[in-house]
């Protein structure tokens, strides 16, 4: 394993970026920031160089961290079986029958570790080698200010699993539906991943000295992280499982739940004596069964395709993240995007699969379906630009922006001369397009997204809900711990962005 080196000494930056200069890679201060004047820069190096290495405490500290990893697992296994043996009602978890009868539906199996290691295996395959564009991330003040490349073909890779999933569905070599089938087991693979992975990672990095940002706890570093950028080859290992694995996943449980609900009610129809409506193609040589998915899971399919879609084909915004700049990988990221996202994110797609199971499918009024699409598609409008103003505003000013083609390109994604306020600091913020209307839109454009997600399942069930809920406390905690480090990156120059964005959430109410 090929660890990216974190020893970067922090006196040595200025140092650093005179070598670097004569080097491949790019340093502080970026192009575009260059016409500021050199106390501006340095101040800049310094704060990011004090903010990146200072350590303190969240979520509690060790204690809070350490419930936190105990709890997420147990969390997600009780609601998973609520969904699977309790029709997504609530059930008194201190009962041992509660685990006993529930326990069975997600014992790993030997096809469920196939399933779920051969889909990292097959992604980390096609990150190291399909053909995609490099973008630069922002300088890593731990690295001297160095800039670190990636390789983002999120998009290509997309498009290949795509046919690749229709080919092996329809030859029958893998129907989609084993995943739905599998779903327990497979939810527990991931989660017993996840923990490997953590731990794994934890000790290679202390053993090959190649810890940032250290505690001193075990258990919080463990949870926080102990390398800033893994490595292996050119595969950024934190990146990758941001991007490539959960929000894949989700889209393909979804796909799978659909699919199953159109042979459920196919067969169920042909058991009535009903022959299914047929869609005929080619003069009738290709005919199939007209969908008979429910239309809550295609609003299901289409909102985590459109979620999943749009992080490859934004991928090269997301180097200059603070995920990417600031976070280490830790459990936080690993287990997260290993287990969480994927099945903790799908609720609202099992909860309507197993009520079309129990044959006592969710629907509701067409105005109020119609609705829900509306929603989601406005809502969805507003995140993506929203995103991709604020990267591209930033890639503009690091020298990275790449103009992309790939499906959809939105209009208003990129402004051109937005207002934005020049600190100290030498970064810029932006005051233009969405971003003037408020300081996190795009929270709460995700956030409406979120709750979409639940809505269309009805109000039967608080697990569909659990997402939404959770996303909030998420949201808000990361609002909070932005501010302070903005506050403390930009100093009244953050004030002054503040005084002229005053909302954070929703234009004129707050
Ligand atoms: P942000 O996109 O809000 O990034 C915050 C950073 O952006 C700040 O620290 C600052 O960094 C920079 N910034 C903030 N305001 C401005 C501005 N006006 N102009 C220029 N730069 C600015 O946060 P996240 O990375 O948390 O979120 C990215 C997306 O990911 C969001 O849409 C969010 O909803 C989504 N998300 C989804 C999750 C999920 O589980 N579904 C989980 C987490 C996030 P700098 O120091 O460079 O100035």
């Amino acid at each position: 394993m090929l660890l990216q080196s974190e020893r970067g000494s922090f006196r040595g930056a200025a140092g650093g970026l005179r070598n670097r200069a004569r080097s491949d890679c790019k340093v502080f201060p970026s192009p575009a920031s260059r016409k500021s004047n050199a106390t501006t820069v340095s101040e800049g190096v310094e704060k990011d160089i004090a903010c990146d290495s200072k350590v303190h405490y969240e979520f509690g500290g060790p204690m809070g961290v350490s419930a936190l990893m105990i709890g997420f697992p147990l969390l997600m296994s009780y609601f998973f079986i609520c969904l699977a043996v309790n029709h997504g009602h609530l059930e008194n978890p201190l009962r041992w029958d509660f685990w006993e009868r529930g326990a069975p539906t997600m014992i790993p199996t030997q096809r469920a570790i196939v399933i779920y290691l051969s889909f990292n295996l097959f992604q980390f395959i096609t990150a190291a080698t399909m053909p995609g564009i490099k973008v630069m991330g922002i300088p890593v003040p731990s690295l001297g200010g160095k800039q670190l490349e990636y390789l983002c073909n999120g998009i290509a890779t997309w498009y290949l699993d795509l046919v690749l999933v229709a080919v092996l569905h329809i030859s029958g070599w893998f129907p989609i539906t084993i995943v739905v089938d599998e779903i327990g087991p497979i939810m527990s693979v991931a989660m017993l991943w996840g923990v490997f992975v953590t731990v794994g990672t934890y000790i290679v990095a202390c053993v090959l000295e190649r810890t940032h940002r250290m505690s001193g706890s075990i258990p919080y570093d463990m949870f926080m992280g102990a390398i800033l950028n893994p490595r292996i080859g050119t595969v950024d290992l934190k990146m990758f499982s941001e991007i490539r694995i959960p929000w894949k996943i989700l889209f393909f449980i979804s796909l799978s739940a659909a699919v199953k609900d159109h042979g459920i009610n196919v067969e169920r129809e042909l058991q009535a004596g009903i022959t299914p409506e047929l869609w005929s193609f080619f003069g009738g040589l290709i005919e199939i069964y007209k969908i008979k998915t429910s239309w809550p899971l295609l609003f299901m399919v289409l909102a985590h395709f459109l979620y999943a879609n749009a992080c490859m084909k934004g991928e090269e915004c997301i180097p200059t993240t603070w995920d990417i700049f600031y976070e280490k990988w830790g459990y936080m990221l690993i287990f997260w995007n290993f287990a969480g996202v994927p099945f903790s994110y799908c609720y609202p797609t099992l909860y309507l699969l197993n009520q079309s199971l129990a044959n006592e499918p969710i629907n509701h009024p067409t105005v109020y379906t119609i609705s829900l699409f509306v929603i989601l598609l406005a809502a969805y409008y507003v995140w993506d630009t929203a995103n991709s103003q604020k990267n591209r505003f930033r890639m503009l000013q690091h020298g990275t922006y790449v103009q992309r083609n790939s499906f959809p390109q939105l209009p208003w994604g990129t402004l051109h001369n937005p207002t934005y306020i020049k600190t100290k600091h030498g970064s810029k913020l932006l005051t233009g397009g969405w971003w003037g209307l408020a300081r996190k839109i795009h929270y709460t454009a995700d956030l409406v997204m979120a709750l979409s997600w639940g809505l269309i399942t009805g109000f039967d069930s608080y697990i569909p809900y659990f997402y939404f809920t959770f996303f909030i406390a998420v949201l808000v905690h990361r609002v909070g711990r932005d501010h302070v480090r903005c506050k403390e990156k930009y100093g009244a120059d953050f004030d002054e962005y503040c005084r002229q964005v005053p909302y954070v959430f929703i234009p004129y109410i707050f």
